[in-house]
């Protein structure tokens, strides 16, 4: 059973069914080499392996009565903990949250359970998901699995972590600024941030409403086509939550095997200039190269708006983050001071101790953006940049099927390089921002590692609901190079 924890959804599907193992003992080889790894790189926040144990053999249960749920019976998924999952800690990294329970499941763990997924641990992040390494987490740090003195990436870098070293199959992360697909291409895993709205958040924990989504981190293509393909749908639980018809993912990307369309990339001028490492520029256009050698058409394209990008998201995302966090009051939730003298007292003693430094920072930044005599000069501003960086997508998908660009500017830095500087931290985030300022879909997928072994991912961007297709252009470069079966050495 050693090899179990690095094996696919498909391959895991078929030895269940053919009981060459029980769902049991796929667990227990995930507990086994969680138990391995986990202290170099510290993944997790919380995990309860005998409640997954005991999913795993409710599913075995199932299954011995031919009565499995879904494509997921039986598999484990590692969640990010920011989802709520009834039952469990809910933290979000946070001292603010330390002893909350939550009292229900979010919409996608729902969906999850009836497919019969094991539902297993709680994934570190940074605090509210806000951050690019996961080093602002109340909890730890998470190391690469790649090279244990980087960072993960984040704010997901447990989820993406857990997949990276072989101690879940797949996980869920949260994408509000690039934090699924960062740690993705960080962690030399396959990320998706989908179309804003085609997955309810009902259960997450919210950041910044108009940008947060959720999607799945895996080992490869398909498999993130079949994470996603279980959570999407219309929930009139979240108002941002659009009817659309679901699609069967899996078998479009089976089908386009077979027949394979050769699409129009482009590729923006804007995200292979000043900053972009040249490892990084090199393995993205050699990827490149490949699709044209395959006979997808590419294109040079302009995003003219792409420089405003972090500036315009730091003011909308903070001004957001700090009406989302005006909730956590000391009085409701968690954390609430000893030392008070006052009901303001209440109010300031219990944000101070519960909140750490960088969400400390985003709140006076949002509160600040916000307030009176300041909001046209920046939130007012920074929307309207944002209908311009929509209209730059818009009109390069006038041309193109999809976009593709480096995921990240850089490798994976060392621990503490940025911890100090939040604007080198958050420069970082260059690639990602105008994907979710835009509501598009965009993966990062590995096109190879570094001369430090460190993985480098690309990403592709789609138009809205253009989920089928960016898979499908992933899938088609992955199966033809063998990077989604290279390995760290832990
Ligand atoms: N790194 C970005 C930030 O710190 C994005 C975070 C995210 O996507 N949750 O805001």
């Amino acid at each position: 059973m050693s090899d179990l924890f690095y094996s696919d959804i498909a391959f895991l599907k078929r030895g269940l069914k053919q009981k060459d193992f029980s769902s049991v003992e796929l667990m227990k080889s995930l507990i086994n080499r969680t138990n391995l790894v986990e202290s170099k790189v510290k993944a997790f926040i919380d995990r309860d392996d005998e409640d997954a144990l005991r999913q795993a053999a409710e599913s075995d249960n199932r299954r011995s009565k031919n009565m499995t749920l879904g494509p997921l019976d039986g598999i484990p998924v590692g969640i990010k903990d920011i989802l709520a999952v009834k039952g469990q800690p809910l933290r979000c990294a946070s001292k603010m949250l330390d002893s909350y329970i939550s009292p229900y499941d979010a919409k996608c763990i729902e969906q999850l359970k009836n497919a019969g997924a094991i539902i297993w641990g709680r994934l570190n992040m940074d605090e509210f998901a806000m951050g690019s390494s996961t080093e602002h987490s109340a909890y730890g740090t998470t190391s690469n699995p790649w090279k244990l003195d980087c960072i993960p990436g984040g704010s997901s870098g447990g989820s993406a972590a857990a997949v990276a070293s072989g101690e879940v199959i797949v996980s869920l992360g949260t994408d509000t600024g690039g934090s699924i697909r960062q740690p993705a291409a960080f962690c030399g895993v396959v990320g998706m941030k989908p179309t804003y709205g085609l997955v309810s958040r009902y259960g997450l924990v919210a950041f910044a409403s108009s940008l947060d989504q959720i999607g799945p981190f895996a080992r490869n293509v398909k498999d993130a086509a079949i994470l996603l393909e279980s959570i999407v749908g219309y929930d009139p639980k979240d108002s941002t939550s659009l009817k659309v018809p679901t699609e069967n993912y899996l078998s479009i990307l089976e089908e386009s095997v077979k027949c394979q369309k050769k699409y129009t990339l482009g590729v923006p001028v804007e995200f292979f200039s000043k900053g972009l490492d040249i490892e990084i520029k090199e393995k993205v256009y050699k990827a490149i190269e490949w699709y044209q050698s395959q006979g997808y058409i590419i294109k040079e394209i302009s995003l003219p708006h792409s420089d405003l990008c972090v500036p315009v998201y730091y003011i909308i995302a903070t001004a957001e983050a700090s009406s989302n966090l005006a909730r956590f009051d000391g009085v409701r939730y968690t954390h609430r001071s000893k030392d008070i003298e006052s009901i303001d007292d209440l109010f300031f003693r219990s944000r101070g101790e519960g909140f750490g430094e960088e969400v400390k920072r985003r709140i006076i930044l949002g509160t600040y953006v916000l307030s009176s005599g300041y909001y046209d000069a920046y939130y007012l501003r920074a929307q309207k940049i944002r209908s311009l960086i929509r209209k730059d997508f818009d009109k390069a998908f006038q041309e193109v099927d999809a976009i593709i660009t480096p995921t990240t500017p850089t490798p994976a830095f060392i621990e503490g390089e940025k911890s100090q500087d939040p604007l080198s931290m958050y420069l970082n985030d260059i690639y990602t921002i105008s994907v979710n300022l835009a509501g598009l879909p965009a993966l990062s997928l590995p096109v190879g590692l570094t001369q430090n072994k460190l993985p480098v991912g690309m990403q592709i961007i789609g138009k809205v609901f253009g989920e089928s297709d960016i898979l499908t252009i992933a899938h088609d470069f992955e199966i033809n190079h063998d990077y989604k079966d290279l390995r760290p050495n832990l």
